[in-house]
This record gives C-alpha cells, structure tokens and sequence, in this order.
C-alpha cells in the first residue's frame, strides 16, 4: 500500500513523484519503461521565453528539473535581454541522454518505488480512487493517485499516410486506460502536436550556417541547489528555408497527415508544423532553422523550426534543399501524434480531480504542452495529494505569487482551445514575476510545506542575507553626479545611465556581478512594483467577494453583451475569478462590485 501513485515517468510524474517523496511519504512511480523515465520527446531544451520563469520556480520549491538541466545543459542564453528584466529568460540547451540520466539518478537518491508496466485500469470505489491495476494483472493500491500520462492516451503517430500507434516514436500507446477514461464520461478532446526529423551532425556543412554560441558564463538554472559542474559549452547554428524549400512542402501539403484530414486533433499554434507556416505566412521567402545538438558526443541534431508530419519522401526532399544540409543523412524522420486529453475545467485547483475523489491530474493530459509546463502541475498535483494525506490545508499558488498560480488558474477557469503553453503576456502582474525572483516568492513558503529542507534552506538564507547586505551598501554608497551628491540608489533609479556604467562609478568588482544586476533591477523598477503590489491587494479584496449566484448581470448598466454572455456561460463564484474571464475588464469587475454592495444595501434596509 502506497500513499500516492504516479502514472508516468514523464516530467511531470517525477515532479510529482519527487514532491511527494520530499514530504515524507510513501509513492510509487509506474511508468511504461524505467529507462525513459526524464526523457525529453521532442526538442532537448530547457527554459525560454515564459519557461523559466515555471522552472525556476520548481526549482524555488524544491523541485529538481532545473538541477537536472544544469547537470546536463550545453548551451545558456538569456533571451530578450534588450526588454525589461521581467520577460528576460533563460533557455539551455541539453544533452538529452544526461538529461534523462540526471533525472533518474536524482530519483535514485530517493525512497520512491519504481515499477515498471502499464497500467489499463484505474480502480474507483464510491467515486474514489483505491488503486491501479496494471497489464500483468498486479495490482496497487494507494491513497492517492496522480495521471502523468503525457502524449500516451491513445495516442497515435502520423507521418504522411503512415498510422502507428504509440505516444511518441518507440514507445506504446496507452489504449485500455484511454477506453477507462472514456467510459467514465469524463470531458475528454483530442489534441496534437509534432517534431522534426533528426539529422546526422557529420552529415551537415555546419560552415555554411550562421553560428549561434552560448552566453559566456551564465548564470546557473538551479538557484536554490548547489552549484553544478559544469559540461563544456557548445555552439547552435542556424540556417533558413528557402523558396525551394516551400515550393516542394506546398506540392505535398496535401500528403501531410495535418492536411489531409487524417488528423482532427488542434495543434499548438505557438509551435506550428512548416507545413503551416508555408501555409498560414505564405508571404514569407524563408523560416529561421535552429540546428540544435543533440548532445556533446552524439552525432545528432534538431533541427528547430520544422516539425512535420509529411510523408518520408517530401521530408527528405525539402530537408535537402536547405543549405547546409544539400547531403545530410536523416535518422529518424519527423511526425505528428494525437492523443486524448482530459478538460482541465474538470478540475479543482489543486489538479484534482472534481469527478473522482483522490485522483490528480498533470501535465499534457491536461492539454498543455512543454516539459516545464508539465514539471510546474507535476509538483502541484504531488504536493497537494501529500498535504490531503497529512491532513494539510491544501495550496494554491496565487497568480501574483507565481506562473505556477498563472498556468493553474489559466487551466482550470478557462480549459483550453489549443495546447496551452506559458507566456510572460499571460500573467498580469509579470513585474513581481521575475525569474531571478522565484526563491525571494516562494523558498521560505516551500521550506514551510516540507518541500525545501532545513539544509538548502539556511544555505539560502545565507544567500539571501548577503544580498540584502549589499542592496543596503548599494542603496548608500555616496558619490556624486554632475558635480552633484548621489547616491548609489539615485544612480540606478536614472534611465538616462545604463546600469553598467553605474557599476563602473560605484566600483563594483566583477564578483558581485550578479548580485548587482538583481540589485540595480530591483531598483530601477521599484516604482513599477510597488504599483502593481497595491494593485494586487485591491485585486485580492475582491478575490474573495461572492458574487451571489442570483445576480442578473443583465440589470447591470455598462456591461456589453459580450461580458454579459461570458459571465452568464461561466458562472463565476467570486468577482476574482469574474475579473480572469476573458473580456471581462477590470471596468466591468468593479460594475459587479458596486452593484453587489448596493443590492446587500438593499437587503439590509
Ligand atoms: P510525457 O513526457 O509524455 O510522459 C508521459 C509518461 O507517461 C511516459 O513516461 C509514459 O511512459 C507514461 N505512461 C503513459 N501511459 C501510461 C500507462 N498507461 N501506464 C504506465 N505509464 C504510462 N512540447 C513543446 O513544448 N514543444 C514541442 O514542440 C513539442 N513537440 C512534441 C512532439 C512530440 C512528437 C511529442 C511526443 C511531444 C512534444 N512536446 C512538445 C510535448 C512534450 O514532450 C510534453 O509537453 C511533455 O513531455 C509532457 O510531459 P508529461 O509528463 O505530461 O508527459
């Protein structure tokens, strides 16, 4: 008997898994095959642009996807560097083997069980979940159970008119669980998405392609954990299609697997085929491919930018007429795979479950896309079953608190139309939401949840002791400006001296480099944040204002139509959760709050 299961050993089952472990109970981790467990389906990067932000966050709580990517990153850039510090972001590069192996010799150091097998039943008594039942016949009985599984359910992968099935290439489907779900009438759709074919590195002229080399010296993923070593560094390139290129996809879009109709599946609009981008930007002469190693002894790339599901022939053919890659070898040909997802509308916040009591879920099952997307509800969906089993109050990340309150929130009030992937744009309050700030936001919550040990924790807040010494210093220095005194706050809080200058006549050495690039951030912007802090509060009194569920928002003037219908379809329970509805202005909110107070006015005269 376990306390909690995990189905899956994707990124978001050993998040789970590993949450679950660090609060001290008993889990076990049932996954297809032991050795992919941390395997990366598609593209082996970590982070970017909305990205880091959750995998910092993971990371602030205890999580171990960032400390895994350090292990294994061979390329850091920061992205957007020339926008504000909120939206910068961090994107590595990894080796996708020692990715895996990261991940699974961090599991290794813990007390979770690991079984191997699929599992085709899930067992419900009184509309609660007791268990799982696997192929062999075993079965397992928990407390709680968490669904990971990914692009699995009934998954099935197209290339041209070729149909296979499986959740992504070499591995099963997951049908007889697929057909459980159905047959409990859960809100169910299909989704799909796709990856490029993989492309021999010796078999590439990487000379005729613009090199892209790392950052030097970046900064680690990991925040809270030690630091890792290092792996050497290596350069990306990049190439571009060309009108050979799309004329040859645009003779056989009608062959691709997306065109054809094969497919009813959406797909994810940020991350769409190049059979779509031909198509939807046909006024475009070229598309930008990344050509990303694979790893620093494998003789592999991805290459970025044009996932397909057309059919071998037209693949080799349009991949041969990109330069560089005139006499490339294919290994491994590109697809596309649908698979079932589960409306996460039909969740509580918490992820889980309001249909079946003690089951979770998280990750693509519940139609999002991307490893940190999945990592970040992974650790949510474990750390809540925990804390139902220790009789804890359940926690709820709060959208000014962190990405992980914005992807959650986002998931379950609105569900989604397309795989849902995180964006800075997505979260109101992003100037709070830093990615160097995740730690400041969450550790010393995630210390108090049984997430962080006592350990990471004073190491931290030694960490933090010291910055906060040298903010103070900064803040004090004395000099002077235009024959004028200054101090070293006066100087960051000026836009019209570039902070590295300002490090230069404050004399900062170059070992307090980072700590100085948080600190002139934190200055420069700290207007900005103390607005939107007091925006938040006033945001948080009306979170939790009941909207009486007789309330005819048609009586209320000013609201259009549109709001009105929104507001009628949704029911919302609070005016918080009013405010997050699409369409519905902050305007509008306070319509709904005036005419609230005024109708208990009435009652109470
Ligand atoms: P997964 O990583 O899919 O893991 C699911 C796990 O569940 C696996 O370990 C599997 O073995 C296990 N499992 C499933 N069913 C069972 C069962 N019945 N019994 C036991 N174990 C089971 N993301 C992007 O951000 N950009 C992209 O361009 C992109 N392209 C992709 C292309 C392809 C072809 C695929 C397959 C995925 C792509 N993704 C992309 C998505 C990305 O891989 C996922 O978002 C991420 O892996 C989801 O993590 P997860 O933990 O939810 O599921």
């Amino acid at each position: 008997m376990f306390d909690v299961i995990v189905i899956g050993g994707g990124h978001a089952g050993v998040e789970a898994a590993h949450a679950v472990h660090r609060q001290g109970l008993k889990c076990c981790l049932i996954t297809f095959k032991a050795g992919t467990i941390g395997q990366m389906s598609c593209n082996p990067a970590i982070g970017g642009l909305g990205k880091s932000h959750l995998v910092r966050e993971v990371d602030a709580l205890g999580g171990i996807m960032a400390l895994a990517t350090d292990l294994s990153g061979i390329q850091s850039r920061t992205l957007n560097t020339r926008k504000g510090f909120a939206v910068q972001a961090l994107r590595v590069q990894c080796d996708r083997d020692k990715y895996k192996q990261a991940i699974q010799q961090l599991l290794s150091n813990t007390e979770i069980t690991i079984k191997e097998g699929e599992v085709v039943d899930i067992l419900i008594k009184k509309n609660t979940i007791q268990g799982v039942e696997l192929r062999s016949g075993e079965r397992v009985i928990s407390t709680r159970t968490i669904l990971t599984t990914g692009t699995f359910l009934n998954g099935v992968m197209f290339k041209g008119n070729e149909k296979i099935s499986g959740g992504r290439v070499g591995d099963d489907t997951s049908i007889p669980l697929s057909k459980k779900l159905y047959s409990l009438k859960l809100p169910m759709g299909r989704l799909k998405t796709g990856t490029p074919a993989r492309i021999k590195l010796s078999s590439i002229n990487l000379s005729l392609m613009d090199e892209q080399p790392g950052d030097p010296n970046p900064p680690s993923m990991s925040v809270l954990q030690p630091p890792a070593k290092k792996l050497p560094q290596i350069s990306c390139y990049i190439t571009r299609t060309n009108k050979t290129t799309h004329k040859i996809i645009f003779e056989n879009t009608h062959l691709s697997a997306m065109y054809s109709g094969k497919i009813s599946g959406i797909g994810p609009r940020y991350c769409p085929s190049i059979e779509d981008k031909i198509s939807k930007f046909s006024d475009k002469e070229s598309h930008q491919i990344f050509i990303e190693p694979e790893g620093l002894e494998k003789d592999l790339v991805y290459p970025n930018g044009i996932s397909t599901s057309l059919p071998i022939k037209a693949q080799q053919d349009f991949v041969k007429s990109i330069k560089g890659l005139e006499n490339c070898e294919i290994e491994e040909f590109g697809y596309a795979v649908e698979y079932d997802f589960i409306d996460p509308r039909s969740l509580r916040p918490t992820l889980e479950t309001k249909f079946i009591k003690n089951l979770y879920l998280a990750g693509q099952i519940n139609g999002t896309t991307g490893y940190e997307e999945a990592a970040a509800q992974g650790l949510v969906a474990g750390l809540n079953a925990a804390q139902a089993i220790l009789n804890k109050p359940e926690v709820i990340f709060d959208r000014s608190e962190a990405y992980i309150g914005v992807l959650i929130d986002d998931l379950t009030l609105h569900g989604v139309t397309e795989p849902y992937r995180m964006f800075t744009s997505r979260a109101e309050y992003r100037l709070m939401l830093s990615q160097d700030t995740a730690c400041q936001r969450l550790t010393a919550k995630g210390h108090s949840l049984g997430l962080v040990s006592n350990k990471i924790f004073k190491e931290y807040e030694k960490k933090e002791n010291k910055y906060q010494d040298f903010l103070k210093e900064i803040k004090n220095i004395k000099t002077e400006q235009n024959n004028k005194p200054a101090t070293g706050n006066d100087l960051l809080k000026r836009t019209d001296i570039d902070p590295a200058e300002v490090k230069k006549i404050l004399n900062i050495s170059e070992d307090k480099k980072e700590l100085f690039e948080r600190a002139a951030n934190e200055i420069k912007y700290s207007g900005y944040i103390a607005k939107q802090k007091r925006e938040v509060e006033g945001y948080r009194k009306n979170e939790k204002v009941t909207i009486p569920s007789e309330l005819d928002y048609s009586c209320i003037k000013g609201l259009s139509n549109e709001v009105i219908e929104r507001l009628n379809k949704h029911k919302p329970s609070t005016l918080g959760q009013a405010g997050r509805l699409e369409g519905v202005t902050p305007a509008a909110t306070s319509l709904i709050a005036i005419n609230i107070k005024k109708n208990k006015q009435h009652e109470k005269a």
